[in-house]
């Protein structure tokens, strides 16, 4: 029997427009007087990243990190490896990390851990999107665009084996039979 991948839109790009405008208005509130660093994990977030910053009218500064917590499947490997390394120094800084999804957590958890080594004045954290059914380690996520069920999801960002990060809605990859 054959099957085939099949993509549906789980959240259209007005959706995602409306969700990014409400996490602006909210870290605005929070950050305006702060000067933050926000700081994208690389690759996924960087979408999400240029249309929030966009609607954040106050001094910030932005820097990245690349972390890798996937092959080139769909399973997490459990291991999170650095693959490219914050620039900017943390000490006493307001950071606000930027990620696209929080799955099993790990990712996010090894990333507050490598901050908090370094002595911000705060750690917050801004996700696209929460997969709460998966999560291996507790996470607690201040800025939440949307909950999400426990399936695969690409565009605005998301990769499969890197390609579809160009979609403009966020997709979901269902097997049909
Ligand atoms: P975690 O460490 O929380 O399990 O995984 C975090 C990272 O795994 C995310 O930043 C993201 O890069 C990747 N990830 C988790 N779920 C998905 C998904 O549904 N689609 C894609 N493309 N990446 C995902």
């Amino acid at each position: 029997m054959s099957s085939k991948v099949e993509r549906h839109v789980l959240f259209n790009r007005h959706e995602i427009e409306a969700a990014v405008r409400r996490l602006a208005a909210e870290i605005t509130e929070d950050f305006r007087h702060k000067n933050p660093l926000l700081l994208g994990v690389l690759r996924g977030s960087f979408v999400f990243l240029a249309d929030l910053i966009r609607l954040l009218d106050f001094p910030l500064e932005v820097d990245f990190i690349g972390l890798s917590s996937y092959g080139s499947g769909t399973q997490t490997s459990g291991k999170i490896k650095v693959t490219k390394k914050l620039e900017t120094p943390v000490p006493g800084r307001h950071v606000l990390i930027v990620e696209d999804i929080v799955d099993t957590g790990l990712t996010t958890a090894f990333l507050q851990k490598y901050l908090i080594r370094r002595k911000p004045a705060s750690v917050k954290l801004c996700a696209l999107a929460d997969k709460p059914s998966r999560r291996q380690v507790p996470v607690n996520i201040d800025y939440l665009g949307f909950t999400v069920p426990d399936r695969f999801l690409i565009g605005y960002g998301l990769d499969a084996n890197q390609k579809f990060r160009n979609l403009p809605d966020i997709c979901s990859l269902e097997a049909e039979e």
